[in-house]
């Protein structure tokens, strides 16, 4: 996956990829103290640009605030020091991931006398539920595992420690057979996916759950939600979605960083509307993968170039 890769950002500094280290007394890997991005720089016909870059390192920032962290850095550093890091690595498109964590020092659970570390790593990444997920659509299941609350674990935070409810419930899909997961939240609505939103398509008509569902507020899902209406959609954007309703669903599809928009074929084993692609769902994706081919100008605000 990193082949190729020969430079990591780190603390201030780019330094070699094998010396990208860090020690096992570290605070973050012990309680989970850490945020991260997941952002790409998509190969645009006005170079390579880094997408809803802005947005996402606000979120970076605001992540960290639960935590009591501090990152060491201003936004500015950090997004020169990728653009710098995407330059010489020499790619038009790639997978950024930041993350901020508290590194060696004192193992209590007050993260307090832990400094601070951040790293920033680029690589290519192509689809990532597969190309073919992208023209298909993926089967997914209901996960058993519940999403947490808001107010057990800020959802609305990258918290690396969070991510163990998504590796379970990836792990539980993934065992069974199917590609993705979807995760119910402890009312048993629909919550999201393990990296992704999810968006309902019913009588032409958009639906995605709301941000006291305990999701990630995910910047695809802001971006989809406003082609949509551009588009002339209805969207509700604050949804409460049942079990039932997916399995009745004209359409569903995920949104996200890692995912794009990737259509929903099945949900535990049952068909989604044709058991394909739907109409919707295609011209809104055909209209996202246009914009970043090409940003039309309503919306070259979305890009930050390399
Ligand atoms: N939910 C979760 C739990 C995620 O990890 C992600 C990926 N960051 C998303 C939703 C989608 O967010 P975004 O569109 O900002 O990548």
């Amino acid at each position: 996956m990193y082949e190729g890769v020969d430079t990591i950002w780190m603390d201030g500094e780019f330094v070699d990829f094998e010396d990208a280290q860090t020690h096992v007394l570290t605070h973050g890997l012990h309680y989970g103290t850490g945020v991260f991005e997941g952002v790409r720089c998509y190969d645009t016909a006005d170079g390579p640009a880094i997408f809803r870059w802005e947005e996402h390192l606000e979120r970076f920032y605001q992540s960290a605030k639960p935590y009591d962290m501090e990152i060491p850095f201003e936004p500015e550093e950090i997004s020169e020091a990728t653009v710098e890091l995407i330059r010489r690595e020499e790619l038009d498109s790639c997978y950024i991931r930041p993350v901020a964590f508290y590194g060696y020092g004192p193992l209590g659970l007050n993260p307090g006398n832990s400094p601070v570390q951040v790293a920033i790593a680029v690589w290519p990444w192509g689809a990532y539920l597969g190309e073919e997920a992208l023209e298909e659509g993926v089967d997914v299941a209901v996960s058993s595992w519940r999403k947490h609350a808001s107010s057990q674990i800020p959802t609305n935070a990258k918290t690396t420690g969070a991510y163990v409810n998504s590796v379970l419930a990836s792990l539980e899909a993934k065992g069974n057979g199917y590609t993705e997961a979807i995760v119910l939240n402890k009312e048993g609505n629909v919550a999201e996916g393990p990296g992704e939103n999810i968006f309902l398509v019913r009588d032409g008509e958009l639906y995605t759950t709301g941000l006291a569902e305990s999701i990630l507020d995910g910047i695809t899902r802001q971006s989809v939600v406003d082609i949509a209406e551009d588009l002339g959609y209805t969207v509700h954007d604050d949804a409460t979605i049942s079990r039932g309703e997916l399995y009745t669903a004209d359409e569903l599809f995920f949104t996200g960083t890692a995912a794009e928009v990737t259509p929903i074929r099945s949900v535990d084993d049952n068909e989604i509307g044709a058991g394909t692609k739907g109409p919707v769902t295609d011209e809104i994706q055909t209209t996202f993968f246009d914009i970043l081919d090409d940003p039309p100008a309503a919306y070259e605000d979305w890009f930050h170039p390399v």
